[in-house]
């Protein structure tokens, strides 16, 4: 497994020898070290995705899906490898790395052909004697910084449109999980031209920070959590570079009294606890209403009782751990300190006392609409129930938060549907399910989980810049 930089189609070393131990979080082991990259090393990168653009950015669009498509099926036919490397770095079950992996392979397809169907939306007349057309030309180098949750998943959804559009990237993988992403540089080093793709491992606050502040970085691209995001945004105000940043969540799910509620059990206790809660659209905020409160409560209280914790290499297992010992911590605080402020835990509330950093699956009855357990963004493995009153109450409570990411609503009501669909503020709707995702269908927020949007069509158009064109006839 590769486990140095990727700069200019060359493995390299950090230029000052320095290194970060990478852990396996289900057993607290390092599996390896990374480069703890520096300004120099960034600039090395920035430098020879700069080079890479002049050609590249000027490719015909089906010279670049060609290659794009080259990419989908490298990845594909080293599946198995990848799988393995997120398994181990991430602690990710063996039952739930194929839809992760699946839907990467689905993303690079859809770039590849989404390469192919950038457009100006008009052309024409518009002043007498003059004819105006619109490009969308790429913006040059793009600075991707990508969280641990999904390591080689949330790196493709920022390569993925930002080469499709005809740029060029320098990629710094979280310095939690840096794997995947050295290993599909390694797996692609034949076929994209030096210098289109570079990995830069290292810290956010040095290697992302040097990345952020670059001159030559057109764009920086953040998925990561709302206080990364506010810095990223500071910090690139200094050369006015374009920000798109995909941040937290903390999704409501609202679940009416004539929801088939056996459903929406059956959803949650597979989605709130999807690698360990840490998914930034989690169900994990439940909204439930009067006259089913207490029936939801026990009957998903039961339903979590099922899943099964442990070794992320054993087929059975449902839930693996967190991904750090800080996030462990993060977790055993937010849960002690809703359980302080009058909650009441149903179940789970406790790390588990084995190797590794894995916290049972929990769920909170109970809490108030103002606590914080409510309010901010736990990533792991714990929900909350409230009771609403009636309809405008649920729609109160579901918008009063800072994040704007996703939610769902859960009834047998078609116009009820339709008003909670409309006055929700969250990028991502769903109704009667929660968290399928497509290719084909924007994923952003809305407030502070952020702007621009990954996936879709609109995530190859963020990647480029509008141009007029005006011809004098
Ligand atoms: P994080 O913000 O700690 O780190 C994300 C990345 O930013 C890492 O690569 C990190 O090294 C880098 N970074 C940190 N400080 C930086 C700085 N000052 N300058 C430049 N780079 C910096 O987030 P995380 O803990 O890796 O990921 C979890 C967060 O990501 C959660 O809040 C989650 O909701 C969010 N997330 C959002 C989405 C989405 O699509 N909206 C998807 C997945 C995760």
């Amino acid at each position: 497994m590769p486990s140095t930089n990727f700069i200019n189609g060359e493995w390299r070393d950090s230029l000052d020898g320095a290194t970060d131990a990478v852990i396996n979080p289900a057993t607290g082991e390092a599996i390896g070290s990374v480069p703890s990259s520096g300004v120099a090393d960034v600039d090395a990168a920035v430098t020879a995705a700069a080079n890479a653009f002049e050609s590249w950015g000027r490719m015909t669009p089906r010279a670049r899906s060609e290659i794009l498509h080259k990419v989908a099926d490298a990845i594909e036919a080293d599946l198995e490898n990848l799988k393995r490397i997120e398994m181990e770095n991430c602690g990710k079950p063996a039952s739930m790395i194929e839809f992760e992996m699946d839907l990467t392979l689905d993303n690079w397809r859809f770039f590849a052909g989404g390469a192919r169907f950038l457009e100006g939306r008009a052309g024409g007349e518009y002043l007498e004697e003059h004819t105006s057309y619109l490009r969308r030309d790429p913006l040059g180098v793009i600075g991707g910084i990508a969280p641990w949750n999904y390591p080689l998943n949330m790196a493709t959804w920022k390569l993925g449109p930002a080469l499709a559009a005809g740029n060029t990237i320098v990629l710094k993988p979280s310095e939690l999980t840096p794997f995947s992403a050295l290993r599909l540089a390694e797996i692609t080093a034949d076929i994209l031209p030096p210098g289109v793709l570079n990995v830069v491992t290292g810290q956010g606050r040095t290697a992302g920070d040097a990345l952020v502040r670059h001159p030559k970085v057109a764009m920086v691209s953040l998925t990561g959590s709302v206080e990364t995001g506010k810095v990223i945004a500071r910090t690139a105000a200094e050369t006015l570079k374009r920000v798109h940043l995909e941040l937290g969540g903390k999704a409501p799910v609202i679940i009416f009294d004539d929801a088939d509620i056996e459903a929406a059990i059956a959803c949650l206790v597979e989605m709130s606890y999807y690698n360990s809660g840490q998914d930034c659209t989690a169900p994990c905020r439940i909204l439930a209403g009067p006259g089913i409160y207490d029936d939801f409560v026990s009957g998903l209280t039961d339903a979590v009782a099922g899943i099964a914790t442990g070794d992320p290499f054993d087929e059975a297992t449902g839930m693996g751990p967190v991904i750090s010992a800080n996030q462990l911590a993060r977790v055993e605080g937010m849960v002690a300190r809703a359980v302080e402020a009058g909650a009441e835990l149903t179940i789970g509330g406790s790390s588990i006392d084995r190797p590794g950093f894995f916290y049972s699956p929990s769920v909170i009855a109970g809490p108030a609409q103002d606590s914080e357990i409510v309010q901010r963004e736990v990533f792991g493995p714990v929900v909350s129930v409230q009771r609403f009153t009636d309809e405008a109450n649920a729609l109160a409570w579901a918008n009063d938060i800072d994040y704007g990411l996703s939610a769902s609503v859960w009834t047998s009501d078609v116009g009820r549907a339709m008003r909670m669909s409309a006055a929700l503020q969250f990028g991502c709707v769903w109704v009667n399910d929660h968290i399928p995702i497509v290719s084909e269908m924007p994923h952003g927020g809305f407030k502070q989980s952020g702007y621009g949007n990954d996936m879709s069509i609109y995530a190859i158009e963020h990647y480029t810049e509008l141009k007029h064109v005006m011809i004098k006839h």
